[in-house]
């Protein structure tokens, strides 16, 4: 084999989005040799298109607010599912993280008293998400670029290099990682402009690669977002969990049809946005599950004065959990009070005034008069559910972030368990922040422990991995070979018809099926034309083997999970059953084809556990289970 560009670092981390970031910052902090990869431009990720705020128990804006409250609504939005130790660092961790942000230069909105100000979201009890207008994703992403700016200033006055102890590789795909035994080595990639590939060595890989939404048609997500992370894990040998959970963000656009998919800020109905049926009734009091009837109006009245007055009102039904919002806009739908494209209204038009939409939504405003011609201050948006956000990902150590393959550490919506069965809103920026300090801090400690055992990657390991990466301009046989659009279009149907938002055995054993179909096809995937000079045809190529695997994880979960929780509702097992709450499905790959396995869920901490009452409790937990409340402390 030609030699390779080659390069040594400490720690990788593959990823720039918030998470990345996050882990790079820590890691090179610690005086460690960082590199940070991402397969778009630097400053191009899914964080910067985050658009209502992060979650974090400040108590700015109701001083009734602490992490106790945000750790309780986090485990309800999640069923209960949720790895519990993670929900409690992040509920603990989340407001330093936020303060940090505004050491690194970020300037959320305030309070009329100057405090940074926090709005309500969906299944939050209090106001909590910092923001910055709709665009709070690019404040973020723009105060951690500066403190890497900032970092590899400081480099070059002590070494005269910027890149010394901090370097970016943007537009460049991660296609493996390389090991060395069972111990991460180092990661094999190509520059997306001209192919070339490098072999990048380091003792610890950071995953922060985001999500899985391209394997739906209908997502609120880029082109990036192809599993690559989850994939990688999977191939190196560690497990993801919670694969059967994709969230549904209940308001997408609709129409016009190019952009369909395109996420409308669940800020609007925080701010006071309702959802309306084609004959304007605002439905959503039709749909308050059993377990939420004590916390949400049942009336407009009430709901309307939550606004003014939230300390003497339940609060309006339009703020329940995604996965519940987005049940009930597609049973509407199918009941046919949907609008004329296939959606429900969102009416801000009728409750704020010009000046305050223009002021609180001004990119949401945008997008709809761009894109679809709407005017949200005196128009209605037609919206529906739309694939978003994957809770599943790489089982890690809540503490350190640490996978099972030693040296590999996740975070951010790569990594599983934080979430549960279903995130709220804001919960994904400030998990970015916490875990990927965490990840950074975890893999710095672990560099430290390996220093005189570093690994290394072979060249047999290293031949195997380029020549699987050129193995679709090997395809020359024009007969049978497959188009990865077509493939990709394909595969994105199924997903989306027979995994969805509403499930059931026969619909996802079709599904299984046809994936294998679609993935022993995959096996002639060709790139006809062009070589290896910024071909989309072949990055296509590479990213489906990634989103071919990851669908199978999401389709045989699905089968196998016979209950509805949170993002997974299945017509043939409505209703949940406490004994699926206590187990954990994981994804292995074994010999090329995905083994789901069952783990029990880590029993709660008594102390945490007393901070429910019995009452709820006994809507989710096994009797069993609650035997240790039962007695008082
Ligand atoms: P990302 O920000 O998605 O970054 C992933 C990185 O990995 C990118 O740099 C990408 O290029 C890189 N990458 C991927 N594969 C490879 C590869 N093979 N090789 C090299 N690099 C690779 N959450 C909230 O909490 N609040 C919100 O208001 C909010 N709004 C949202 C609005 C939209 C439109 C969307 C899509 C999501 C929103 N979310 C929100 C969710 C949240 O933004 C994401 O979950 C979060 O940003 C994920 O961050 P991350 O760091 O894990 O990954």
């Amino acid at each position: 084999m030609a030699e390779i560009e080659s390069h040594d670092y400490d720690v990788i981390v593959i990823g720039a989005g918030g998470a990345g970031l996050r882990a790079a910052i820590e890691a090179r902090s610690r005086g460690l040799r960082t590199a940070v990869l991402c397969k778009s431009l630097f400053g191009k990720a899914h964080t910067v298109m985050a658009e209502g705020g992060i979650a974090a128990a400040m108590g700015n804006v109701n001083s009734g607010d602490d992490w106790q409250v945000h750790f309780r609504d986090t485990m309800r939005g999640g069923k209960f599912l949720n790895n519990w130790r993670m929900a409690e660092l992040h509920a603990t961790e989340a407001p330093q993280r936020v303060w940090e942000l505004e050491t690194y230069g970020a300037l959320f909105d305030r309070t009329a008293d100057g405090r940074i100000s926090q709005r309500n979201f969906g299944g939050h009890e209090y106001p909590r998400l910092a923001h910055v207008g709709d665009r709070t994703g690019l404040e973020l992403i723009r105060t951690l670029q500066q403190q890497v700016v900032s970092l590899q200033q400081s480099d070059h006055a002590e070494h005269g290099d910027y890149e010394a102890g901090l370097r970016v590789f943007a537009e460049f795909t991660v296609t493996d990682l390389l090991l060395d035994d069972d111990r991460i080595a180092g990661t094999l990639g190509y520059w997306r402009e001209n192919g070339r590939f490098v072999r990048l060595r380091a003792p610890a890989v950071v995953l922060a690669t985001g999500g899985i939404g391209k394997s739906f048609k209908v997502t609120s997500n880029s082109w990036e977002y192809t599993g690559d992370g989850h994939a990688l894990a999977l191939r190196a040998g560690a497990r993801l969990i919670n694969m059967e959970f994709v969230q549904f963000h209940p308001t997408g656009m609709v129409w016009p049809p190019s952009v369909k998919g395109i996420l409308v800020t669940e800020s609007v109905r925080g701010d006071g946005g309702v959802l309306r049926d084609a004959s304007g009734r605002r439905f959503m009091f039709d749909y308050i599950p059993e377990v939420f009837k004590e916390s949400y109006a049942d009336s407009p009245e009430e709901a309307d004065r939550w606004y003014s007055d939230p300390d003497n009102n339940r609060r309006p039904p339009e703020l329940l959990p995604r996965d519940e919002v987005a049940r009930a806009i597609n049973n509407e739908v199918k009941e046919g009070r949907g609008t004329p494209h296939g959606g429900v209204y969102l009416d801000v038009a009728s409750r704020l005034s010009t000046e305050e939409i223009m002021r609180r939504l001004p990119s949401m405003h945008h997008q709809f008069k761009e894109l679809a011609d709407v005017d949200i201050t005196s128009e209605r948006m037609e919206v529906g559910p739309t694939c978003h956000y994957v809770m599943g990902g790489v089982e890690v150590d809540p503490d350190t972030a640490a996978s099972s393959v030693p040296g590999l550490f996740a975070a951010g919506e790569v990594a599983g368990g934080m979430h549960g069965s279903n995130r709220l809103g804001g919960n994904s920026l400030s998990d970015l922040l916490v875990f990927g300090r965490r990840a950074g801090a975890g893999a710095a400690e672990h560099v430290a422990a390996a220093r005189h055992a570093h690994p290394d990657v072979s060249e047999e390991v290293v031949t195997e991995a380029v020549n699987s990466a050129l193995a679709p301009f090997e395809v020359t046989d024009a007969r049978g070979q497959e188009n990865p659009y077509s493939l990709q279009a394909e595969l994105q149907q199924v997903m989306n018809r027979l995994v969805g938002i509403i499930r059931d055995g026969a619909e996802m054993c079709a599904a299984l099926e046809q994936l294998a179909e679609i993935k022993q096809r995959a096996a002639r995937l060709a790139v006809p034309e062009g070589n290896r000079h910024f071909n989309p045809g072949w990055h296509l190529a590479l990213d489906l083997r990634n989103m071919l695997v990851v669908s199978e994880c999401v389709a045989a979960a699905a089968l196998r999970r016979t209950e509805s929780r949170g993002g997974h509702t299945r017509d043939d097992h409505p209703g949940m059953n406490p004994k699926w709450r206590g187990t954990l499905l994981g994804c292995e790959l074994r010999d090329g084809s995905i083994e789901i396995t069952e783990h029990e869920q880590p029993p709660m901490r008594e102390d945490l556990l007393r901070l429910f009452s019995l009452e709820e409790l006994g809507k989710y937990f096994t009797e069993e289970e609650l035997a240790v409340v039962r007695t008082p402390s």
